[in-house]
């Protein structure tokens, strides 16, 4: 990178860090007037320059509309017209195909200019999303400044440059995936405050000791199922991140944070966990709370609607059916009202933290993994919560999956802490007194295995619920999921 280009990068990320500090009650108001700018340039610019987004906002004015006026966007539809969605008209579907199947390409911009990754197709058909540098820069700097306890050292001064913030990512593999296109494209502009080392939940746990013990970072973020299994480690004496008395925080991102293993974490390594809720098509939708569980949204950003199946708006403290999203900030690929199966819920109250922004309080698992059972012929969603309540019980569980294999049948895998022992009596035990206090013990049939450990899947994720059986013939509205969620 030229000397030119750095700086100029260099104050880009530093008027947005200034910018994206978190508003007071008197900046409250500022925050909307640039979301309703931000939409404005949104809609006229993808009417101008996506032949896609035009044809579908012929007739809306874009200067007076309503969200609610605008038509929403499913996953397939968009990338079944993606290259007419591009408002770079020389961006084409197969060149950036091509590209991200070259694994050299990986943190290289596309053009010159353009970020690319892929999503897993959890939901379906796995997403192409193209996001342009500035967009890169405004994810990084929300991050920076509302995200981590990071931020308040980010800010480039003499006293940062002699003693960088340590960060670690544990994810999988680099890769075109989501949650690695973050860290990918770290800006080198960056680099000097920030060290960085990305490991994988494939790499074997000692060499992940050993570079963790020697790095002692202040910083870890990964998947939940990745921190668990720091957490085993560090209980059993082998990672002494706690000791090193460096570590300020860590943050679980793309699983589930039930608040048990949120609390395991933080007893283990004696530092919050803050829960982002992100997805490649919005990597600065939210970012975690330093003080709860939940994650602020960051609306001068991004607009979320948490909608019902039929697109209509849910109260606060409700959970939607799905959510859809706006992008504010990316024009490459405009993504407005976009269908996302998540079942998010928005708190009725103010956050203890003090952030003004917006707090989604919890994120369910998606409506095709959700578990269901059968009473008298009708079908009726099944909490999770119902097996967790029953674990919450065994204290020698470091690990447990929920498996849905048919109508009413369930397998609880489930694995010990070191050195510890698990009774599969104990444990079933435990899920009948849960089962049989909500009246269903006699409907469930439950098998449990206990295992060594459980294992990701190939994306390096873990689900902890998982529908393999398939969705509930009377697909009803799904109940409150209260596992948090998130994706990358
Ligand atoms: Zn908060």
């Amino acid at each position: 990178m030229g000397v030119l280009a750095a700086a100029s990068e260099l104050l880009e990320l530093s008027t947005k860090l200034h910018k994206l500090i978190p508003p007071r009650s008197g900046d409250i108001d500022r925050t909307m007037e640039l979301r309703e700018q931000r939409l404005r340039h949104l809609l006229r610019y993808a009417s101008e320059k996506s032949p896609f987004h035009r044809r579908r906002l012929q007739g809306i004015d874009l200067e007076t509309c309503h969200i609610e006026d605008l038509p929403t966007l499913s996953k397939s539809e968009m990338m079944a017209n993606l290259d007419d969605v591009f408002t770079d008209r020389s961006l084409r579907r197969e060149d950036i195909e091509a590209f991200i199947s070259d694994h050299a390409n990986l943190g290289v911009y596309f053009k010159g200019k353009y970020a690319l990754c892929h999503t897993s197709g959890s939901q379906g058909q796995p997403a192409l999303v193209v996001q342009d540098k500035h967009a890169i820069i405004t994810s990084f700097a929300a991050q920076f400044a509302r995200g981590n306890k990071v931020k308040r050292k980010f800010l480039p001064h003499i006293g940062r440059l002699v003693n960088p913030a340590r960060m670690v990512i544990i994810t999988q593999r680099p890769g075109f995936y989501p949650s690695s296109t973050f860290f990918n494209y770290f800006p080198r502009v960056a680099e000097p405050y920030i060290k960085l080392q990305r490991m994988s939940v494939f790499d074997p746990i000692e060499e992940i000791v050993q570079r963790l013990n020697d790095f002692q970072p202040t910083f870890i973020t990964g998947y939940t199922s990745s921190l668990e299994y720091l957490v085993r480690e560090q209980e059993a004496g082998r990672l002494r991140l706690r000791e090193g008395g460096k570590l300020e925080q860590m943050n679980s991102m793309s699983e589930p944070l039930p608040a048990a293993v949120a609390e395991r974490i933080e007893n283990a390594f004696g530092v919050h966990v803050t829960n982002s809720y992100s997805m490649a098509e919005c990597m600065a939708l939210s970012c975690g709370c330093p003080v709860c569980r939940g994650s602020h949204l960051n609306s001068d950003l991004a607009i979320l609607e948490i909608v019902d199946a039929n697109n209509r708006p849910v109260p606060k403290g409700t959970p939607g059916s799905k959510v859809l999203l706006t992008n504010l900030y990316n024009l490459v690929q405009p993504i407005i009202r976009y269908e996302i199966d998540d079942i998010v819920t928005m708190s009725a109250t103010p956050c203890a933290c003090g952030n003004l922004l917006p707090l989604i309080e919890s994120v369910g698992g998606r409506a095709k993994d959700q578990l269901w059972i059968e009473i008298n012929g009708r079908s009726r969603d099944l909490p999770i919560y119902v097996f967790l309540a029953a674990l919450d019980n065994e204290t020698n569980l470091a690990e447990h999956q929920i498996l849905q294999t048919g109508i009413n049948t369930f397998v609880l895998r489930a694995a010990a802490q070191p050195g510890k022992a698990l009774s599969v009596e104990r444990l079933r035990s435990y899920v009948h007194q849960s089962l049989a206090s909500e009246g269903i013990a006699d409907v469930v049939n439950l098998e449990i295995e206990l295992v060594e450990r459980i294992l990701p899947d190939k994306s390096g994720k873990v689900s902890r619920a998982k529908n393999l059986y398939g969705p509930a013939p009377d697909d009803g509205e799904p109940a409150p999921g209260n596992s948090s969620r998130v994706i990358a």
